[in-house]
């Protein structure tokens, strides 16, 4: 038996253990599959389906990304430096513990 033929029946059995329901309650995120590039029309309807899913939780992702920086800005007991590196800004300071801007 080849890795890829294994790598498949793990996957399907973990997948009849309601895997990926269980990781979700825990926070995780969802297994990302991996995909074949298309040779045929309909494995190309089928890469551009996971296409779309993969950018529906990119976008998601993003939004909790934004979501967790905004919660961790606000706990934060900032310390203001100067960021000597933007030349775009007059004055401008950055957080040492989480990066946010002033
Ligand atoms: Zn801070």
């Amino acid at each position: 038996m080849d890795v890829v033929q294994l790598e498949r029946m793990v996957l399907n059995y973990l997948d009849t253990l309601e895997s990926d329901k269980h990781h979700r309650a825990l926070g995780y995120g969802p297994r990302f599959p991996r995909f074949k590039l298309p040779k045929t029309l309909k494995e190309f309807h089928e890469f551009y389906d996971m296409y779309l899913k993969l950018r529906w939780e990119i976008d998601n992702l993003e939004s909790i990304v934004n979501e967790k920086r905004e919660e961790f800005e606000n706990k934060c007991n900032h310390e203001w430096v100067q960021d000597w590196e933007n030349r775009d800004e007059r004055s401008r300071w950055k957080c040492t513990k989480c990066t946010k801007f002033r």
